[in-house]
């Protein structure tokens, strides 16, 4: 088994699951000043000072997560790692204290095993949305290699509708679309209707 089974502590996990949409509690009552729990507004940093370094996610209340600009080196994280920003605190260190707010170093057994589900499940979740995104990103990748086909195919019919009407001022000369082009329009036209297609089973 992993070291967490043998800790008297949930996991990161289980505890961030349980801190979701208390953020602004859990820092309070840790000591953390926050100027305001507005994420437009930038303030000085609870950790390193300054005067406008620091700003909150839009996501703040449920992840905690932050931004600090200090010394021009950008740091990011969430709320656990906003107490090792401003108090110096180590990862199990930041982990012991929010699972002490939250009451659950106390937690009995049944109450864990709730958290661990719910914890799992969010991840699932949260894997199955990344591969959704991964995914769409490759059928728009390819979407837009197709349309440059298309493009660069019909770029070259005009060359050659050009240098025809240059060589044979007599005859008027027409070049049909070329079967290239044709197949890279039926192409585009696939891959845009397979994106429809999985965008319509992703919105159930
Ligand atoms: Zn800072």
């Amino acid at each position: 088994m992993t070291a967490r089974a043998n800790n008297q502590y949930l996991g990161f996990p289980e505890v961030r699951t349980a801190a979701a949409g208390r953020w602004e509690g859990i820092h309070r009552a840790l000591g953390i000043q926050l100027a305001t729990t507005s994420h437009t507004k930038h303030t000085a940093c609870p950790g390193c000072g300054g005067k406008d370094r620091f700003r909150l996610d839009a996501t703040y209340q449920n992840t905690g997560r932050w931004i600090c600009g200090g010394g021009g080196d950008t740091q990011a994280g969430d709320g656990f790692s906003l107490l090792g920003h401003v108090f110096g605190w180590t990862p199990l260190e930041q982990l012991k204290a929010v699972a002490d707010y939250l009451g659950l170093s106390s937690a009995n057994d049944k109450e864990r095993e709730t958290l661990r589900r719910k914890a799992e499940a969010q991840t699932a979740a949260m894997l199955a949305d990344a591969q959704r995104k991964h995914e769409q990103a490759r059928r728009d990748a390819n979407m837009v290699a197709a349309i440059q086909d298309l493009e660069d195919l019909i770029k070259h019919r005009q060359h050659l509708q050009r240098q025809a009407h240059l060589t044979s001022s007599l005859h008027r000369v027409t070049i049909n679309p070329l079967e290239d082009e044709l197949s890279a329009a039926y192409t585009l036209n696939m891959l845009i209707l397979e994106s429809y297609a999985s965008q319509g089973s992703n919105d159930q």
